[in-house]
């Protein structure tokens, strides 16, 4: 009965979003490991709550045509998918990166609603982005495609309706020029986006709070097994936002981060990453990878191209924890078995999605800590909370009182996915005690709230 009912809305979502990978695969994700509850609980089915889950409250689409410095017009597509506002208004990151489309946003803003639900705060869950590609244009160029980007967007967002944050190639100079616009054309100065720069009302420690948070859940999670972080040897993919912190954090807390990496290559370096070049090549002169090899003599660059299809050099290191911080299904099965092989006994999930389905079954499986990113990277939007929290009252936090609720948060979280876990008799299966505990209290919002 109980499991008819999952398998019936996932028909329907698969009907209703042929083409649409991704968004599938975070709906089956979550849905088939929300059985157990369904099992012992039948009001979710008699409100018809995964019926109503599965589909965004409103998804828009536009058009956003600008100017090169050719004074050529180019046009991108814009989105935002504002998925669910039970617990709060609509909240998640906007992504630019010519990959971008519905079915990629949609498995990111359904993910969100049960990741912000997860951090106990307030917020709604919702993704937005474009398919515009930041890499190689000029400032000009990036401040009149995100004007143009707001201008539309201004309509539908406000400081308690929709406040989107950065993602993927949206970092602090995109938010400020989406920012902005925003005043401009509404001459009203207020929280509507997070991520902002500091003296303009963006937080301490926002920066740094998904990698930190990662590091923290990590360090949460290494706990209960009598483990520490310390001494111990890691890898992280990607070398942006949350790859570069979470290096930071680990570097504090006594390990060695030995790889980083972006879509071209990856560095490993086996006397431990240097954190200095990496924010130098990656946030000042936001280079190539092969730009730090150049820097750091002993690092050691390898291509993508020279290394086995389906397989990253970044997995088969020999690191005891692993930190995916680049992107979606970047982690394979075969990944998996090289880092399992290896002797990892912690994967923590700084990116969304990182590990295909057979990569996280092969994790659960073998029993070793497993992060799942709803849980494991849910201190960026905490900390985009307590920004909004700050703008609304005018306050300013310390860097220090900011971090120490981050880690009051991510304990809270890791509190819930491992009790959850245990109630429902799968002890140390996170992804099943992230989503249970992430899905009942919207859910109950949700009924709550009457039939909408
Ligand atoms: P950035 O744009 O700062 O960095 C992204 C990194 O990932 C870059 O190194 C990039 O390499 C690499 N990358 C991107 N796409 C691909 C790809 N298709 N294949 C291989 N490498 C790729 O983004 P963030 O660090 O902010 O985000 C990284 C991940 O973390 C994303 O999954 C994001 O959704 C998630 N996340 C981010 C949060 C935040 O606060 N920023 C919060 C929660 C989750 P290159 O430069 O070559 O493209």
């Amino acid at each position: 009965m109980a499991n008819s009912y999952v398998q019936k809305v996932v028909r329907k979502v698969k009907k209703s979003n042929p083409h649409q990978p991704e968004f599938l695969q975070a709906v089956e994700e979550v849905l088939y490991s929300l059985e157990p509850l369904f099992a012992k609980e039948s009001k979710y089915q008699d409100n018809a709550i995964l019926e109503r889950i599965v589909e965004p409250e409103r998804q828009l689409q536009f058009r956003v045509a600008w100017t090169d410095d050719k004074g050529r017009i180019q046009v991108n597509t814009g989105y935002r998918i504002q998925f669910n506002s039970a617990i709060g208004p609509f909240k998640g990151g906007i992504r630019f990166h010519p990959s971008v489309n519905s079915s990629i946003l949609k498995f990111l803003g359904f993910e969100q609603i049960f990741k912000n639900s997860l951090t106990g705060l307030a917020i709604g869950g919702a993704k937005g982005g474009s398919d515009f590609d930041p890499k190689g244009k000029s400032d000009a160029e990036v401040m009149r495609f995100c004007q143009a980007f707001m201008t539309e967007l201004t309509r539908h967002i406000g400081a308690t309706i929709d406040v989107p944050a950065g993602d993927i190639g949206v970092g602090a100079r995109e938010i400020g020029y989406m920012f902005g616009q925003f005043k401009r054309l509404t001459t009203s100065f207020e929280g509507v986006l997070t991520g902002k720069a500091i003296p303009w009302g963006g937080s301490l420690a926002r920066t740094e709070a998904t990698g930190f948070g990662n590091v923290y859940f990590a360090e949460n999670m290494l706990g209960v097994r009598k483990e520490t972080i310390e001494g111990k040897t890691c890898a992280i993919s990607g070398s942006g936002n949350v790859a570069i912190y979470t290096v930071k954090k680990l570097q504090q807390l006594g390990a060695k981060p030995v790889t980083v990496s972006d879509s071209r290559g990856c560095i490993y370096q086996p006397s431990g990453i240097n954190l200095e070049v990496l924010q130098q090549v990656k946030e000042v002169e936001r280079a190539s990878l092969t730009r730090y090899a150049e820097l750091c003599k002993d690092a050691q660059y390898i291509s993508v191209k020279d290394y086995p299809k389906n397989q990253h050099p970044v997995w088969n290191v020999g690191a005891q924890l692993a930190f995916p911080s680049a992107t979606q299904n970047e982690v394979t099965e075969d990944d998996a078995k090289n880092l399992l092989a290896k002797g990892c006994i912690l994967v923590s999930e700084g990116a969304n999605m990182p590990s295909v389905p057979a990569a996280t079954e092969a994790f659960l499986k073998a029993g070793i800590a497993y992060g799942p990113a709803k849980c494991a990277n849910a201190g960026g939007v905490a900390t985009s909370q307590l920004e909004m929290a700050q703008n609304a009252s005018m306050q300013k936090w310390t860097f220090d009182e900011v971090d120490g609720k981050l880690k009051n948060i991510m304990a809270g979280i890791f509190k819930a996915a491992h009790d959850t876990a245990e109630e429902f008799g799968q002890p140390g299966n996170y992804v099943m005690g992230g989503n249970i505990a992430g899905f009942r209290k919207v859910a109950d919002s949700m009924i709550a709230q009457g039939v909408m």
